[in-house]
């Protein structure tokens, strides 16, 4: 195991960040993996959640000083709305959620939510407070339920089963042998790519934050899977602020406004009706998906 090798007062650190937050396994192994060069400022209020408005003005971002990688983005998610943010690999789509997650700060503009610079408040706050579903989901070898309540290890059994309920996991429960605490992993069950991502769902909704943000998996999935997410995702975004890094356009048809994204540029804005009349690169991404889709069968991995 990587933590084993890693020095203990970084996973002292680590602990820290994860305790008061509960953030799930996947914001942990990404600490692991990234050195801390943040620290939050002195006496750093914890954040305070009210509607969920997400607003990034006149973003940059470099990693390196001789490659700018993000240029002067700007956008709002306003409370309950759902952004979608498109493009090819490599455009920038996961440094964003970088800088969200304050993973890194930008060089220059910022990020508010509700109206507080994500900069000037605890980073436990911020990471506890926004719900995710990423692109990879880690499951351990213990029961379907336990898994779920990763996501907040005090919810109750209640919230657990709403959230299975909204992740439109039920169904998939009620087959198993022994329900929600067969056993999954290595040992037990295996998941599909579908599967998982809707265990992924049912994680980030027990935060119970008002804002939900989406990493799509770029894996291929049948379509009674795409179907699925596709319904928890509109279920979902009546009650969240929703931010989605789409891959499949399919998940992003209903944005209330739809980014297009191309070396760190927002080329292309509006809804997915517009766009397709600006007749750029996302009706280009359009045609090309609806063509693969009719050639190409998909499968769960
Ligand atoms: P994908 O759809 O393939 O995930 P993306 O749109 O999410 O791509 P990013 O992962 O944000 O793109 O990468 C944007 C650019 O930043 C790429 O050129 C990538 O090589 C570079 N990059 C990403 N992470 C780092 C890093 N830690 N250090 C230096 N460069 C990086």
């Amino acid at each position: 195991m990587m933590q084993i090798f890693m020095p203990l007062n970084f996973l002292g650190f680590v602990y820290r960040e994860m305790k008061g937050s509960m953030a799930n396994i996947e914001a942990m192994f990404a600490l692991l993996r990234q050195r801390p060069s943040i620290n939050d400022a002195a006496q750093a209020p914890t954040l305070a959640l009210k509607d969920g408005c997400i607003e990034v003005q006149d973003l940059n971002f470099q990693y390196h000083s001789d490659r700018p990688i993000l240029n002067n983005i700007s956008f709002t998610v306003a409370a309950k709305q759902k952004v979608a943010i498109v493009g090819s690999s490599g455009a920038g789509k996961s440094t964003l959620l970088k800088l969200l997650f304050r993973f890194y700060d930008a060089s220059s503009g910022r990020i508010l939510i509700d109206g507080q610079d994500i900069k000037t408040v605890s980073q436990a706050s911020l990471r506890g407070a926004l719900g995710i579903v990423p692109q990879d989901t880690v499951l351990f070898n213990m029961s379907i339920l336990e898994n779920i309540r990763y996501g907040r290890i005090d919810a109750s059994d209640e919230d657990i089963y709403e959230a299975i309920r909204m992740a439109h996991l039920s169904d998939f429960i009620a087959r198993l042998p022994k329900g929600v605490d067969t056993l999954v992993g290595e040992r037990g069950l295996k998941l599909s790519g579908g599967e998982k991502q809707r265990v992924a769902i049912a994680r980030a909704l027990l935060k119970k934050s008002p804002i939900m943000i989406f990493d799509e998996a770029t894996s291929s999935l049948d379509s009674a899977s795409e179907r699925l997410i596709l319904e928890a995702i509109k279920d979902i975004a009546r009650e969240h602020t929703m931010l989605v890094i789409a891959h499949r356009l399919s998940t992003v048809v209903d944005a209330d406004h739809i980014l297009v994204l191309d070396q760190g540029e927002i080329v292309e804005q509006g809804n997915h009706a517009s766009l397709l009349a600006q007749q750029g690169q996302y009706a280009h991404l359009w045609l090309m998906q609806q063509r693969e889709r009719s050639i190409v069968p998909t499968a769960e991995e």
